[in-house]
């Protein structure tokens, strides 16, 4: 989808915040006719004047129903927008291409683009390739879901940079010839079934990462996870997976392997006498760092540092220069964040726990006693008192 093909054509966008905003106004330069609708009142479209002065056709307070006209040639939905929603029903019937933002930068981006998507870890794992890359020189631009849209992002990198994106599920489920030269899937798990319906779609919408993968591009996934090791397996490109509790003859593990299992204890007293290692194939064993020396704890963050290892080594980082960036990281705010210290109880924010596996993950990488206090939504998921990370449950 050239931006060309689209001068003087109708472009609807959907959803004004951030990439909406973004999105309407690259149409706009590009020569489209758009129109920006946004559900929320006007007073609550901060974005509204700035796209009016340039000319853009902002509609705010509702869906109107001649929104979406047979000549509209192409449909920017904001991700987070349900497909049921009236404008993308009447898209989809007037067969109206939607696409997230992320489908546009993918066609903008002069760079390479590294795609990091996964149910949990997501935002850590882009920061800490982020780090990585410029440790190694490799002038990444950091963007997506992680808060500055990817259009700009695309506009602004050069062809020498990579562009890393962290992608959800609902940005993914928006594209149909996004490319990226290398693809990383962290983990699966339930979540987000509002609105996506089905695990099945769920786990589509992630897959499409790879969906468009060719000789020369690469496959990153997690051999520890049945459906991640599917979907990495049935894809194009060179494939990479990491393992915590495998020793992989190509890929990046841990070794000695970590139990199949976490026991449900600290998994601080496992980290020592591990490293992570890095196979290419040709039989050389690259020792990156030790477990134990990483910057944030965890079993689920060191899953994490083996994708960002993967993302690196594909990009063509040299293995000597990751140490220092994977030692020094310090994590993400919300993320298991060490708050700090009153009356000799230690304080974490794991805010970003946004589903159950998240929350047992960072539950099992604390010592006990431990006092969680957890609240949210259900998004249609499954929340069972039986699990062994919660054994003083009421
Ligand atoms: P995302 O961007 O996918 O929401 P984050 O990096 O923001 O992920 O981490 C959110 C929370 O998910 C963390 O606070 C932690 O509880 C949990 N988490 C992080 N990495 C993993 C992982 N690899 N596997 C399972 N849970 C994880």
């Amino acid at each position: 989808m050239p931006l060309a093909n689209y001068r003087g054509r109708k472009v609807v966008v959907l959803g004004l915040a951030r990439s909406g905003a973004a999105a309407a106004k690259l149409f706009h330069q590009a020569g489209s006719v758009v129109t920006a609708n946004d559900r929320k009142e006007r007073d609550a479209c901060p974005e509204a004047s700035e796209l009016e002065a340039l000319g853009i056709s902002v509609v705010c307070g509702g869906h109107p129903d001649d929104l979406v006209t047979p000549d509209t040639a192409l449909l920017v939905k904001n991700p987070g927008i349900p497909y049921s929603a009236a404008p993308i029903r009447q898209a989809e019937t007037l067969g109206v291409e939607v696409v997230t933002e992320v489908e546009v930068a993918g066609q903008l981006s002069p760079a390479p683009i590294v795609g990091i998507t996964g149910s949990n870890g997501k935002t850590t794992t882009t920061t800490w390739t982020g780090e990585l890359l410029t440790a190694a020189g490799l002038s990444p631009i950091v963007a997506g879901n992680i808060g500055r849209p990817l259009v700009d992002a695309a506009q602004e990198i050069g062809p020498e940079g990579w562009l890393v994106a962290e992608l959800s599920s609902f940005q993914l489920k928006g594209t149909t010839d996004f490319h990226p030269r290398i693809a990383c899937l962290l983990n699966l798990a339930e979540t987000h079934l509002d609105y996506h319906g089905t695990m099945e779609d769920y786990v589509a919408s992630k897959a499409k990462l790879f969906a468009n993968l060719s000789d020369g591009d690469t496959a990153i996934f997690n051999a520890d996870d049945a459906v991640c090791a599917e979907i990495g397996q049935a894809s194009a490109g060179r494939h990479w997976p990491f393992s915590l509790t495998k020793r992989l003859a190509v890929g990046v593990s841990v070794e000695p392997p970590f139990p199949a299992e976490a026991d449900g204890e600290s998994s601080v007293t496992q980290f020592a006498e591990r490293w992570i290692v890095a196979r290419d194939g040709s039989g050389a064993d690259t020792r990156i760092i030790a477990v134990d020396k990483l910057g944030i704890p965890g079993r689920h963050n060191c899953a994490n540092a083996l994708a960002a290892v993967a993302i690196a080594l594909a990009a063509g980082a040299e293995a000597s220069t990751l140490r220092e960036p994977l030692e020094r990281f310090n994590g993400v705010e919300h993320r298991l964040e060490y708050v700090g210290t009153f009356r000799e109880a230690r304080y974490y924010n794991d805010s970003k726990a946004t589903n159950p596996t998240a929350t047992i993950m960072s539950v099992s990488s604390l010592p006990a006693p431990l006092v969680l206090i957890a609240g949210g939504t259900r998004q249609g998921l499954r929340l069972s008192r039986a699990d062994p990370a919660f054994p003083r449950s009421p």
